[in-house]
């Protein structure tokens, strides 16, 4: 981070706006909204900054910013010089506003149109009335302080009320059925806060991959539990102040056994934490996730499952690689290459059926095996294939051939990142998509 972001309190402050023209009009008209007191100068001196808070300038002579600047670093006053990096102290961002509310938007100075363009989105998802709501908070703010004393309750009774049906009338414009439903809830706030968790699957690594639905899970969690599949780039995602708790995996050797993982996810709901149990790709795509939803319907803990893009889709889209295809696939199978008591236990007679796409996750190391057990059932071994590392984040690779190249190639070629194999006919009907970038140039 470049910059460090902060709001300004400017009520009955006087700020220097030193020159002319469009661009600083626009910023006085935002100055004058925060209270601010404006002097207004075509010239730049000294006698100018006496008993200002900071200063902002456009449309002045060279000369006259450059001076602006030297003097309010001299004196240790804020400043900025629309367009002109080198003269600021401070950058402004692109704002989005819901009365109560502003929302700052910073590529750090590198690309406004960027933060301009990003400003855009959030505005069309906020809803207009979203104000409204931060009122409501403010508003009983001391009363839920008085009636639940403890910070994670009062967190969670919060999430609940400003999501729910206060926040529902507030957005839509009846403030005091809002407030009437927001005091009803207040009033029965005592029974005991209940713990939930919800198994959220990350996708393959990008974040923009992610649904919107395991967005807002992250975005009110208390804990994340997750693993090491699961990109940093997601966890940035998730509340700032969540507790985030590793249990990561890799083959043999699991830093928690599964059952320790069981356990905990139990004793964080029962503590009446909003747990996110993050897994990558899709939780119930070999991740184990059913079994943690039996050992939580077991224990009477409430949860539910949000699904995410599964890595054989997350590779099979990056690489252009269709996954069923009228001519070459009619079927697409998910296998696991995880051996058990170090044997591959997989019905290759199946598996060797032509017409289907095989999606062969933690095969990287049995890939010999693999290979063996469908020759034996009279697969072709020329069939083509692809190794893809990573898939659907933006450091994929991938190598290509036929399965017997690819079992001769791999270990020289493995990174250590998650690896799949896409195995069958459909494979050789790839085309890659045009990228994202092309259409820029
Ligand atoms: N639940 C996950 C799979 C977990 S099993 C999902 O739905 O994707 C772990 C295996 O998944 C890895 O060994 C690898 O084969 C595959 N995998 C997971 N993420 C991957 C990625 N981004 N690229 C390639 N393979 C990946």
């Amino acid at each position: 981070m470049r910059h460090f972001p902060a709001f300004l309190d400017l009520q009955g402050r006087t700020v220097l706006l030193l020159g002319a023209g469009e661009a600083l009009a626009a910023k006085a008209t935002l100055l004058r909204a925060a209270g601010a007191e404006l002097r207004e100068a075509p010239r730049f001196d000294h006698a100018l900054l006496e008993g200002c808070a900071m200063a902002v300038a456009a449309g002045a002579p060279e000369a006259d910013l450059a001076a602006l600047h030297a003097a309010c670093m001299a004196r240790g006053l804020p400043v900025n010089v629309v367009d002109r990096p080198e003269f600021c102290s401070f950058i402004t961002p692109a704002i989005i506003t819901r009365e109560g509310i502003t929302i700052g938007v910073s590529t750090g100075g590198a690309a406004p149109v960027l933060a301009r363009l990003i400003r855009q989105k959030i505005e069309a998802v906020l809803p207009p009335l979203l104000g409204r709501v931060a009122a409501l908070g403010a508003k009983f703010q001391a009363a839920v302080r008085a009636r639940i004393p403890s910070l994670p309750a009062r967190r969670a009774f919060l999430e609940r009320a400003l999501t729910g049906t206060p926040a529902d009338l507030a957005l839509s414009g009846r403030q005091q059925e809002a407030e009437a439903a927001f005091a009803r809830l207040l009033e029965n706030a005592e029974a005991a806060p209940r713990g939930f968790v919800q198994l959220v699957g990350a996708g393959p690594g990008a974040a923009d991959l992610l649904t919107l639905r395991a967005l807002r899970a992250l975005g009110e969690a208390d804990v994340i539990v997750h693993d090491r599949l699961v990109s940093a780039e997601v966890l940035d995602l998730a509340r700032r102040d969540a507790r985030r708790i590793f249990v990561g995996k890799r083959r043999a050797q699991h830093c928690v056994p599964q059952e320790g993982i069981n356990t905990l996810l139990i004793e964080l709901a029962r503590e009446g934490l909003r747990v996110v149990r993050l897994k990558g790709g899709d939780p119930f795509i070999f991740g184990r996730g059913g079994e943690e939803a039996q050992a939580l319907a077991e224990a009477g803990i409430p949860f539910e499952v949000v699904p995410g893009v599964t890595a054989a889709l997350g590779c099979a889209a990056q690489a252009g690689i269709p996954l069923t295809h009228r001519d070459a696939a009619r079927m697409l199978t998910f296998v696991t290459g995880h051996t058990r008591d170090g044997r591959l236990d997989l019905d290759f007679a199946a598996l060797a059926r032509p017409g289907q796409t095989l999606a062969i996750y933690m095969g990287l190391t049995t890939l010999p095996e693999l290979r063996d057990g469908l020759a034996r059932e009279g697969f072709d071994l020329r069939t083509p294939a692809a190794l893809i590392e990573r898939g659907g984040s933006p450091r994929q690779r991938e190598l290509r051939g036929t399965l017997t190249e690819l079992v001769a190639r791999a270990p020289a070629w493995a990174g250590d990142g998650p690896v799949l194999l896409l195995l069958g006919e459909a494979v050789a009907h790839g085309a890659l998509p045009a990228r994202a970038e092309a259409a820029f140039a």
